[in-house]
């Protein structure tokens, strides 16, 4: 494949990968840039339960422990750690060549291949037509890409889950994941007092997954069904949890597509046949060009807006910013505390809670509840206000009835988060505010008041509320929204995700989205990158 391409695409997280899918199977030809960074060493991981791994295996610290004491790696490397140390390369090379200054907004971002779905928690659910429309997407349009995306991906969930109206609008999932010993006995409780729960707004279900429950095999993909070794944040899983990875190699199986890692690209510049994308080739360590005939920017909402703003040398210019803000309550399990819990388990978000208070409604505030083991003894114990042997002892008691319930609040503008790209030294650099205004906190005081009482009657006795620092809920979106007024201007975009004043460049990323709800954002993401690159595949035609 040389000469002009139809579609090149910026970035292979899940935006990128999807919108690639979506044109390829569409007969175009496709190029797509990244950077790319990988461990090939995710493979080596066993494939086997976590329990007989931790018994057994003399080689299990290469993959349980972090290989490097750096601040990053133990910033990260915390109760809700980010990355493993086998998925440490999600983040490797991000201080250097995505340099973001700020005293108040703290991203995670990716040069990996799959970026940040490198090592997302496959968390898939859905939102409703009236977040899609707050968001400013189409809603028959999306409805009809998380169809496509489920089908392509494989997601797993409960459509008889009182929760799967709200997160489950997908006409394709597979059957929902079996719970561990901590989540049946939340929600045999669910049950029991589903009622009182209601009245006080909340409802409860297994959470939506991009894992699968069922064999996922086609021409350059196999997939199995999880195998509950509780290692899905360590190695592979049998490829059961989504990775855009897959989906790269699936594509790379095909003559209209062509995967160029190592490209870290620096700026577009477009004309009337085309746009020209100029990238650092890592290789030669040189400049070089691609030509296409449409350009889908897919770098992730904070760097799809950087590379606009520098192709444009609009330096100095503020564009907003969205993030979910995050909280963790860290609860126990009564009915689970000093009971023995079943090995066989996946290690991601079990249920899913939605929490709809009169000083939200309709709008929810997304509770995931995760069980506690994985992610090992030593990192509770270090976040605990005793001594480490006595901690390790707590810990222990603990452990099989402690509960992460991790919330997202819902998002919306202000003018006190923002992002900016400034000149510096001959480059650049990305500075950014986040500073929630006094009534968003309030009503953040209030969410979680009132989901601390829903947990209680759950059975789940909050132990401590711990708040994150802005950016770490890794929910990013809005940087160049969907022009409401549907004026052209050069830091907006249309609803088909084309750029303003521009004829050949699309977002094809949460950067065009005008609101966050608190649920995941990643399933909309990838139905949302589908729906562009269809939009500048029909322009083609
Ligand atoms: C630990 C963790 C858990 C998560 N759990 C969930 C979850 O359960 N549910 C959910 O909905 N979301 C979750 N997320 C968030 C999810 O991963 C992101 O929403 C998603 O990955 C964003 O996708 P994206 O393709 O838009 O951007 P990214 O994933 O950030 O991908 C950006 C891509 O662009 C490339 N790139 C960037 N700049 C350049 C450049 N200049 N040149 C070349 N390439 C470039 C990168 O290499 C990368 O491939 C989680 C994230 C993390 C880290």
């Amino acid at each position: 494949m040389n000469g002009i391409v139809d579609i090149a695409i910026i970035g292979s997280g899940p935006s990128g990968a999807q919108a690639a899918k979506a044109a390829v199977e569409r007969g175009l030809t496709v190029a797509l840039l990244d950077f790319g960074n990988d461990n090939p060493a995710l493979n080596s991981v066993p494939n086997e339960n976590f329990s007989v791994l931790r018994r057994s295996d003399p080689n299990q610290r290469s993959y349980f422990l972090p290989q490097t004491m750096d601040p990053e790696a133990s910033r990260s490397d915390k109760l809700g750690a980010h990355f493993t140390a086998p998925r440490a390369f999600i983040s490797r090379d991000v201080a250097e060549f995505l340099p973001v200054e700020s005293e108040s907004f703290f991203p995670v971002q990716s040069l990996a291949l799959g970026g940040l779905g490198a090592g997302w928690g496959a968390g898939t659910p859905t939102f409703e037509p009236f977040e899609l429309e707050r968001a400013g997407l189409p809603v028959a349009q999306m409805l009809r890409c998380y169809d496509e995306v489920a089908q392509d991906i494989g997601v797993s969930g409960a459509s008889a889950d009182d929760t799967a109206r709200q997160v489950l609008l997908t006409r394709f999932a597979q059957p929902p994941a079996d719970v561990d010993s901590n989540a049946a006995a939340i929600l045999a409780r669910y049950n029991k007092i589903k009622g009182r729960l209601a009245r006080k707004g909340l409802t409860l279900g297994r959470a939506p997954l991009a894992l699968l429950t069922q064999p996922l095999e086609r021409p350059g993909l196999k997939r199995e069904a999880n195998p509950y070794h509780d290692m899905d944040f360590y190695g592979q899983s049998a490829f059961s949890v989504y990775r855009p990875a897959y989906t790269i190699r699936e594509l790379q199986t095909k003559e209209n597509f062509r995967y160029i890692p190592g490209a870290f690209v620096e700026r577009f510049s477009e004309d009337e046949d085309g746009v020209c994308v100029t990238y650092l080739d890592r290789t030669t360590n040189g400049r070089s060009e691609l030509r296409a005939k449409k350009l889908l920017v897919a770098a992730g909402a904070i760097n799809s807006a950087r590379l606009v703003l520098r192709s444009r040398n609009m330096f100095g210019v503020q564009l907003p910013l969205l993030c979910n803000q995050m909280n963790y309550v860290v609860c126990i399990n009564v009915a689970m505390f000093g009971c023995k819990a079943a090995d066989r388990r996946h290690s991601l978000a079990q249920l899913l809670a939605l929490y709809t208070p009169q000083h939200r409604a309709p709008e929810h505030v997304a509770a995931a509840i995760y069980s506690y083991r994985a992610l090992l003894h030593y990192r509770l114990v270090r976040d605990m206000p005793l001594p480490p042997w006595l901690g390790l002892l707590a810990s222990r008691a603990i452990m099989t009835s402690l509960t992460l319930v991790g919330v997202h609040h819902p998002e919306r503008r202000s003018s006190t988060k923002w992002i900016r790209l400034d000149a510096r030294d001959g480059g650049d650099v990305l500075t950014a505010e986040y500073r929630p205004g006094a009534e968003e906190q309030r009503l953040i005081a209030a969410d979680l008041r009132g989901l601390s009482g829903c947990l209680f009657s759950l059975g789940c006795v909050p132990l401590a509320v711990i708040g994150t620092e802005p950016g770490s809920s890794i929910h990013y979106a809005g940087t160049i929204p969907i022009s409401a007024k549907g004026e052209d201007s050069p830091l907006t975009s249309n609803d088909q995700g084309r750029l303003g004043g521009s004829r050949h460049v699309y977002l094809a990323d949460s950067a065009t989205w005008r609101y966050l709800p608190s649920k995941g954002l990643t399933f909309s993401l990838m139905a949302n990158a589908r729906r562009v690159a269809l939009a500048a595949a029909n322009e083609l035609r």
